[in-house]
């Protein structure tokens, strides 16, 4: 018979087995090259996230140049209409496509009779702590008793503006039943942690189905963490949707880089339509960008952002990631100012890459045919 000592010391084995199992890395040296030891890494560019000396000089940078300055008006804003989205969630295969901005990198995408949101953030600070970190400047363009019931949300990294636990809890437990939440490679254990089990975990390129609507996790150029010990040790990614009527790219967070040239050589063959292929609309980041010797490797600036529509060619492109959280030097409402910039420098025209007020949808023009 086996003495309780001995049983303890067989219950601690057994716990630091299951342990190891449960904190097995999600990156495998070998699998890829962006597969390092336990980590991941970019494509075109070895990351290091910034050090703690780094962070200190921009904050001290910032305070001492009053950066940013308080902005010259409000984000835009625009009282949703419910009656056109609600509707649409429910025309099932005669669904019109269409996006609606509910601020930083939360977009409501319907296609293909699915309703889609991308990093949904509702709540009030992009932060660990309720009290403490970056506040919203601009209430979410819909309140989450005001979606549809949400089919499918895709999250584009770990960092707190784009993953928001009570966000993701509350459409967990949304009436009619879950969503399918779809994750960068490593994230799927942070949902079993949350109770969260209806995840689907992807690496670079891989797809997964749901109904009609095919979804992509694609490579973009940045890193993750949400604490100082798991620094790119979970993935992340832009994603690609392709529905018969509408072909969606969601970058998430991104520097600037080779991988929007390669995501277009990729998809080559299955966009190619009459139109000349391409996304029908790409929503990238235009926010967040200053000072650019601290983000120019984790974060475009309006002007990278416009190469990256046209090395997608995306047909058209909405800015995201700008208005709601001040996460970074330039002002809350300058992003916008130097899309114009670009796209004039760029001869970009200004219906191919615009913005919306929080809460506004914009339709878009169906690829095919609605049944
Ligand atoms: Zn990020
Ligand atoms: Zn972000």
């Amino acid at each position: 018979m086996l003495s309780s000592p001995a049983l303890r010391r067989g219950a601690a084995l057994l716990a630091l087995v299951l342990t190891a199992c449960a904190n097995e890395p999600a990156a495998v040296k070998g699998r890829a090259p962006h597969h390092r030891d336990g980590t991941f890494q970019n494509n075109y560019v070895e990351f290091a996230p910034r050090g703690l000396l780094a962070l200190l000089r921009w904050r001290w940078q910032a305070w001492r140049d009053g950066l940013p300055a308080p902005p010259q008006a409000p984000t835009p804003t625009l009282v949703p209409d419910l009656g056109l989205i609600q509707g649409n969630a429910k025309a099932g295969a005669a669904m019109e496509p269409s996006i609606t901005w509910i601020g930083h990198a939360t977009v409501l995408v319907q296609l293909g009779g699915l309703n889609v949101l991308t990093d949904p953030i509702f709540s009030n600070r992009a932060s660990p702590l309720s009290f403490l970190g970056p506040a919203r400047a601009q209430k979410p363009g819909l309140w989450p008793h005001e979606l549809p019931r949400i089919d499918l949300v895709l999250i584009s990294h770990n960092h707190y503006d784009h993953l928001d636990a009570d966000s993701v809890k509350m459409l967990a437990a949304q009436s009619g039943g879950p969503p399918l939440f779809v994750v960068p490679l490593g994230l799927k254990r942070w949902f079993a942690d949350e109770g969260i089990t209806n995840v689907v975990e992807l690496d670079w390129w891989q797809s997964h189905r749901l109904g009609p609507v095919e979804v992509v996790l694609t490579p973009v150029q940045h890193w993750s963490g949400r604490g100082l010990g798991d620094r790119m040790r979970t993935l992340w990614g832009g994603y690609a949707l392709f529905a018969p009527q509408l072909h969606v790219f969601f970058a998430g967070d991104t520097g600037y880089s080779k991988d929007f040239a390669d995501i277009r050589a990729h998809f080559a063959d299955r966009q190619a339509d009459a139109q000349g292929g391409g996304f029908d609309i790409a929503l990238l980041p235009i926010g967040a960008y200053a000072p650019r010797w601290f983000m120019a490797e984790q974060h475009v600036n309006a002007e990278e952002a416009v190469r990256i529509h046209l090395d997608l060619g995306a047909k058209a492109s909405l800015g995201i990631h700008w208005g709601t959280f001040e996460l970074t030097d330039e002002s809350l409402d300058e992003p916008p100012r130097k899309l114009l910039e670009a796209r004039r420098a760029l001869n970009v025209a200004d219906s191919s890459f615009y913005t919306l007020a929080v809460g506004q949808t914009r339709r878009l023009a169906p690829r095919r045919p609605l049944k």
